[in-house]
């Protein structure tokens, strides 16, 4: 632990937000009404301060290791930097689906942020049942945003540079390339799963077509800097919000960006459409069969907004002359083919690795393992599939496979 490290505590707060104007303007630090610490995370300390008068504020703060391992993973502090820049650029394109930053303290890896406690993680909400329509068309449309806003087909020759210079971020990165693409089939000691799943990891492992499609989609994920993408971009990384007694989300934010990087677009997409199967996992599991499968259409219907929004921004991209629309036809297909690709690494590494989901997790075990084994069993299929890979066809693919491999309750 770096020396000079100070912990931001509960008792800290209203000190710290008196202390910085930017942030006693949105809080009355004299008037704290509570102070709570709430993260759930696997890396980093979240506070959330609510004055007297109800307005609230929230503070992040970036350990000097990873939270979910304790002391024993040292990760450096400054990757708050990336989730700061990374926020404060999707914000200024997509206002409406990106917490805002109000503050960045460099020095102890500190920033600030809109309150959102009237929304729900996303993960939870799913989890619980809810449904928030329209938020899988809300990703969909800021992965396109992002995409096209951040990439050299929007920004000038320099500002392309300096923002993928600034963005350069080894550490995450590795953590990514570890445990999405290596570890699902080499285990560095970090996997798990029921005993009853043990072949099932064993057959996934040995299973030369998935190891080489992600030795392939490694290879992507290191060198396609096409955009500033998000990097984490699943269910846990998604708040949304509906009104009382709607089922129609009237307010979808992303946060918890500290992996964003340039990389390949398609990487954002298929952590999305993983997570949407391991929500159909649990509800197949569960036996509700109508719910998996309204999870499994949001696949689509994240494809489908990212596409449209891609198309709209299309037009302004920078040289028009060679970049015709050729050009753009040929992005569209490469991303929809990469993104089963991305989906299937995220998929195995959330059953076999070291950080599982709840959708999963929280089943009872007998259920758990069939739905375990769907999961991988989709995977594996996934990247086997090269001709009409359309979204729809992802999902169907990954439908049937959990269905196959459920285990009556
Ligand atoms: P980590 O990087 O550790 O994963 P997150 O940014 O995902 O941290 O935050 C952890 C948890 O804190 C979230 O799951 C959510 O419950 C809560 N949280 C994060 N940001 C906010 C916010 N702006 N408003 C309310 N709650 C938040
Ligand atoms: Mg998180």
């Amino acid at each position: 632990m770096p020396a000079d490290y100070t912990f931001l505590t509960v008792e800290e707060v209203p000190h710290y937000v008196a202390a910085h104007p930017a942030l006693a303007s949105r809080l009355d630090a004299d008037h704290v009404a509570s102070v709570e610490e709430v993260g759930d995370g696997n890396l980093n300390l979240v506070f959330i301060a609510k004055d007297v008068s109800g307005r609230g504020l929230v503070l992040k703060q970036a350990l000097p290791y990873v939270r979910m391992t304790g002391e024993g993973w040292p990760m450096t502090p400054e990757r708050s930097r990336f989730e700061v820049q990374s926020l404060t650029t999707y914000h200024a394109l997509v206002p409406d689906l990106v917490v805002e930053v109000f503050h960045y303290d460099e020095k102890r890896h500190i920033f600030a942020m809109a309150d959102l406690s009237d929304h729900l993680v996303w993960r939870t909400a799913l989890n619980l049942g809810q449904t928030h329509e329209g938020a899988a068309a809300a990703i969909g449309r800021f992965i396109g945003a992002v995409a096209f806003g951040t990439s050299h087909f929007a920004l000038e020759r320099r500002a392309y540079a300096d923002a993928q210079a600034s963005a350069i971020n080894p550490e995450l990165c590795k953590i990514t390339e570890d445990l999405v693409f290596t570890e699902p089939s080499v285990d560095a000691g970090r996997n798990s799963v029921l005993p009853a799943n043990e072949p099932d990891a064993a057959a996934l492992a040995a299973d030369d077509t998935f190891v080489d499609a992600m030795g392939w989609a490694k290879h992507l994920f290191m060198t396609a800097g096409e955009a500033l993408i998000h990097g984490d971009l699943h269910t846990g990384s998604v708040m949304v919000r509906a009104p009382r007694g709607s089922s129609v989300a009237d307010s979808v934010k992303v946060i918890d960006s500290e992996f964003a990087f340039y990389g390949p677009v398609a990487f954002d997409i298929g952590a999305t459409w993983a997570n949407y199967v391991l929500a159909a996992a649990r509800a197949y599991a569960q036996g509700d069969d109508a719910r998996a499968e309204w999870e499994l259409g949001l696949v689509d219907e994240t494809w489908r907004a990212f596409e449209a929004e891609y198309r709209r921004r299309w037009p302004q991209r920078l040289d028009a002359r060679v970049w015709r629309d050729a050009t753009l036809e040929r992005l569209i297909a490469t991303w929809r083919e990469q993104s089963w690709l991305f989906a299937a690494a995220k998929m195995s590494r959330r059953i076999v690795g070291a950080a599982k989901v709840k959708d999963v997790e929280t089943l009872p075990e007998n259920l758990r393992e069939g739905a375990a084994r769907g999961v991988l069993a989709a995977a594996r299929r996934a990247v086997r599939v090269h001709e009409d890979s359309s979204a729809v066809a992802f999902s169907r693919t990954c439908g049937e496979e959990l269905l196959r491999h459920r285990t009556a309750g």
